[in-house]
């Protein structure tokens, strides 16, 4: 079975606005499928911005 590779950077502004600010990441991480394969074992990676 070959494995997904679907990536793509999630669109953080939009997110906030839909979930609300106070959303934790952890319970992010239960809702999110993967579009492509359907899989909801997905792996995010979090990136700070600088400043
Ligand atoms: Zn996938």
């Amino acid at each position: 079975m070959p494995r997904c590779t679907w990536a793509r950077e999630l669109d953080m502004c939009s997110l906030v606005v839909t979930r609300g600010r106070d959303m934790p990441l952890a319970l992010l991480t239960e809702r999110v499928r993967c579009p492509a394969c359907g899989s909801r074992r997905v792996a995010l990676l979090y990136q700070t911005p600088p400043s």
